[in-house]
């Protein structure tokens, strides 16, 4: 949303875990605790989940862009829809440069082993707080493909990251407060709140990067369908 030749500012896909047995103490990025991570742990909990989590997709500017209900798990290939929807093949102009996942390393395994190349044109780097707190550096596949700063675009001339990568983070902390709030409303009731909160939340952004001068914009029908090159400020 805030304006940029790169067309960069798309932010991650992330778990928003509203599932509180979801969320991982930060582990120092030595194998070992890499390793203990996987390890399959057994907990209780004295509640009921009618779903497993939600996804944002969340601009580096802040702005959501686009939310899903996942049921069951954070699959790959359940994020690969995700993203998809989100930037769909009749608007190749919405299609961004970069996408900032926390899992990208597997995301882009995945794609690889089903040759699918729906996202060749597009940087998967893995967000930088992810990347240097769960992310070991003997991952050769990871280090080569999804090492944020292998991305020279995302690095500015003074040495600090162009783009905040953790956009969607900050927004998990945000949208995770209503966890108790939702838990057991009807379909219609949850989605009807969470797309309202996402909505004010958005409005409150804009209206901040406009005070900015940042120039928060939408793209136009002509460009998002690939028929105009300019994309006139809506
Ligand atoms: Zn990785």
């Amino acid at each position: 949303m805030a304006g940029s030749s790169l067309n960069p500012l798309l932010g991650t896909s992330e778990s928003s875990s509203l599932d509180s047995e979801l969320l991982l103490p930060i582990l120092p990025s030595d194998d070992t605790a890499v390793a203990a991570r996987h390890q399959p742990r057994l907990k209780g909990r004295l509640y009921r989940n009618w779903t497993h989590n939600e996804q944002l997709f969340v601009r580096c500017c802040g702005v959501i862009i686009s939310r899903a209900t996942f049921f069951g798990s954070e699959g790959i290939s359940s994020i690969n829809s995700f993203l998809k929807a989100t930037f769909p093949s009749h608007y190749p102009g919405s299609m961004p440069s970069y996408i900032f996942y926390d899992n990208n390393c597997q995301f882009l395994k995945h794609l690889r082993a089903n040759e699918d190349h729906y996202w060749d044109s597009v940087g998967l780097p893995v967000d930088v707080f992810h990347f240097n707190c769960k992310h070991t550096v003997r991952d050769n596949f990871c280090q080569e493909n999804c090492n944020p700063a292998r991305f020279k675009e995302l690095i500015g001339p003074d040495g600090k990251w162009v783009f905040n990568s953790s956009a969607a983070e900050q927004a998990n902390v945000w949208f995770g407060k209503f966890q108790s709030v939702v838990q057991d409303m009807p379909v219609i009731r949850y989605n009807f709140f969470l797309d309202e909160m996402i909505a004010i939340r958005n409005r409150e952004i804009v209206k901040e990067l406009s005070a900015q001068h940042q120039s928060p914009h939408l793209l136009s029908e002509e460009f998002l369908r690939g028929t105009s090159l300019t994309s006139p400020i809506i």
